[in-house]
């Protein structure tokens, strides 16, 4: 299979670039995680290389080591913070894996003991 091209336009590109704005919970060398606009419970947050990729298929493993790692720090982190009772881990590839953003990110969605996720 090939994966489309990489495109510079896309929102996250645009986060990482500083051009609009995102409300930064964590950042190392190669990582960046923020929360999410449209949550779908209290805390959820997205985990994303600062290195282009566009999702699972075109990702440097290297990267994709350091954003499960951060994703690991940023699950425990919610556990702590909002006092949440598990967490689901989702990433999404291809529009047909219901992937709207094309820059490779992680959901860490906190889950609370008898709480739907929101729409
Ligand atoms: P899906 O919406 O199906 O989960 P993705 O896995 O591509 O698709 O996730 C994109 C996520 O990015 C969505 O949860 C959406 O709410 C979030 N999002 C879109 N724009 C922004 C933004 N400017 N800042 C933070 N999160 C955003």
């Amino acid at each position: 299979m090939s994966t489309p091209a990489y495109d510079n336009d896309n929102i996250f590109a645009k986060i990482l670039r500083g051009e609009i704005p995102s409300h930064k919970i964590y950042e190392d060398e190669l990582t960046i995680a923020f929360l999410d606009v449209m949550p779908k419970s209290d805390g959820h947050a997205l985990v994303l290389p600062k290195n282009p990729s566009r999702n699972i298929f075109d990702t440097a493993e290297s990267d994709l080591n350091a954003v499960i790692a951060t994703t690991q720090k940023i699950a425990k982190a919610a556990m702590a913070a909002f006092g949440a009772d598990g967490v689901t881990v989702q990433q999404n590839n291809e529009g047909a894996g219901g992937q709207l953003v094309f820059h490779l990110h992680f959901h860490v969605v906190p889950r609370y003991e008898g709480v739907e996720l929101r729409p």
